[in-house]
Order: structure tokens, then C-alpha cells, then sequence
């Protein structure tokens, strides 16, 4: 569902520098594959999503969702999503308005949107959850709600930048499995990012190592841990972390 075409991007710096974050990605993503962005810190991949979910303009290049170019398209329009690090939930609401909230926000029918929450809410094993505040749930609980708000939309494409990493130990590796489990059933494509190898390495169909804004090698995991094609990613991912 997605093309990255030579995508470019630089930011001015307050000094008045340049910075490149995007010096020429190009990706293709099929239907319902699982793709990593694995690099480390300034590489660019929060740039990637950014632009991908149309929140930056690129200054060259294009990204082209379903066919259309993502920036051509309203915002309410792009059939993509994304679920943040820190959730970025309303905490003061309940759990049920939070995952509803952007369908109401596009004026959709009252009955149809509580029968969405309820699906929602069912698919990340929260059900009967929806009246608790978001602010009385555990970190897994919220980013459960964080992924149910991401889905409400139906998007064809979800990006997920970090969702796992404020997450301790047992419950980031329990939510991969799930995360893995949900992409599979709903056969809707993932763009992935972390900083975590093993991370990737369980989860991905493919995972593509970012550095200085490139991709520096793509393919799946198996075949990038055992020929690594040149020594960043060597290093990368011999490095413990
Ligand atoms: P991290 O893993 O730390 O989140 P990242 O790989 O997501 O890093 P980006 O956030 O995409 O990296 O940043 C890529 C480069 O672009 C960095 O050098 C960063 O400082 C710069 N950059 C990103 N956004 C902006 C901005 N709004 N203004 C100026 N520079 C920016």
C-alpha cells in the first residue's frame, strides 16, 4: 500500500546549519507486510513517519499511498495511523472517548462509533474497560488504548514509533507477540521503529537499518543477520544493547 520514492528531507538548525535526515529513502511496502526501521538516535526515522503520515512535507521525493501522493490527500483522508512512544492519550477522559475520539471529532454516526470502541476495545483485550479513566491504567493498558484509537479508522497502514520501549521487560515481550498476532488478523501493513535489534529481529518481515537519513540494508531478518552487506550493519547488529 506504500512507496517511499527518494525521499529528502533538511531541517535549518538554529545556528543556521543544515541538518539531512532523509538523504534519499526509497522503500516499497506490500499489503500487510511488517517492516522495521531499525538505527540508532538521528537517523531519521521519526522524520520517515512524519512524512509518511503527511505531519512533514518532504523538500524532494514523493510518498505515495494507495496511489495517491499522502500530501495530496486531507488529513481525515490518509488511510494511516500512528501510535507514539508516550501514547499521547487524554487522561482526563474515559478509555471508550479516547479510542472513539477521532471518529467523533469526523461526525460519525453515535451507534456506529460504540459499536467500534466495542470491537476496538475486544481486539486489544480490554473489553469491558471502556468507562475506567485512561489516567487510572497501567503503561500496557494505555498503550493497549493507544493501538484501539490507532485502529478505530480502519487504517491500511499503522506506523508505530517506539510503542513498546516505555514498557518494562515481561510486558514489552508479551505486547510483541500480540502486536505480531494483531498485524496477522488484521492484514493491514506496519511500519515498525526501534531502537531494540532483538526487537526487530522477532518481529519483522522485513527490517531496514537506517543511518545518516539512508537505508543502508533492507531484507528479512535472517538473511541481514547472517550476510550482513557492509560493516554498519555488521557492527549494528553485533552490538549488544
Ligand atoms: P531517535 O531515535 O532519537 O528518535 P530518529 O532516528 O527518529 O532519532 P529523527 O528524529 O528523525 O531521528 O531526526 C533526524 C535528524 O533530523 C536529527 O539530526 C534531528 O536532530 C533532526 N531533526 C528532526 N526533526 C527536526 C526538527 N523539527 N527541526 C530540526 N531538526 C530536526
Amino acid at each position: 500500500p506504500l512507496e517511499i520514492i527518494d525521499a529528502h528531507k533538511t531541517f535549518r538548525t538554529p545556528e543556521g546549519g543544515t541538518l539531512t535526515a532523509l538523504d534519499g529513502v526509497s522503500l516499497k511496502l506490500a499489503a500487510a507486510e511488517f517492516v522495521t526501521l531499525l538505527g540508532p538516535s538521528g537517523c531519521g526515522k521519526t522524520t520517515l513517519l512524519r512524512t509518511i503520515s503527511g505531519f512533514e512535507t518532504l523538500d524532494a521525493g514523493d510518498i505515495v499511498i494507495d496511489g495517491a501522493a499522502v500530501t495530496q490527500l486531507p488529513a481525515h483522508r490518509r488511510p494511516v495511523n500512528t501510535v507514539f512512544q508516550r501514547y499521547a492519550l487524554f487522561g482526563h477522559m474515559s478509555v471508550a472517548r479516547n479510542v472513539g475520539y477521532a471518529l467523533e471529532i469526523a461526525g460519525r454516526d453515535k451507534r456506529e462509533i460504540r459499536t467500534r470502541v466495542g470491537e476496538m476495545l475486544e481486539l486489544v483485550g480490554l473489553a469491558g474497560l471502556g468507562k475506567r479513566m485512561v489516567s487510572q491504567l497501567s503503561g500496557g493498558q494505555q498503550q493497549r488504548v493507544a493501538l484501539a484509537r490507532a485502529l478505530a479508522g480502519k487504517p491500511k497502514l499503522l506506523l508505530l514509533d517506539e510503542p513498546l520501549s516505555a514498557l518494562d521487560k515481561n510486558l514489552r515481550q508479551k505486547m510483541q507477540q500480540e502486536l505480531k498476532a494483531l498485524q496477522r488478523e488484521l492484514g493491514i501493513g506496519f511500519i515498525f521503529v526501534t531502537h531494540d535489534q532483538e526487537e526487530a529481529l522477532t518481529m519483522s518481515d522485513r527490517i531496514a537499518v537506517l543511518a545518516h537519513g539512508r537505508i543502508q540494508q533492507i531484507g528479512a531478518p535472517s538473511a541481514l543477520y547472517q550476510t550482513p552487506v557492509n560493516l554498519f550493519t555488521a557492527d549494528f547488529l553485533g552490538e549488544s544493547n
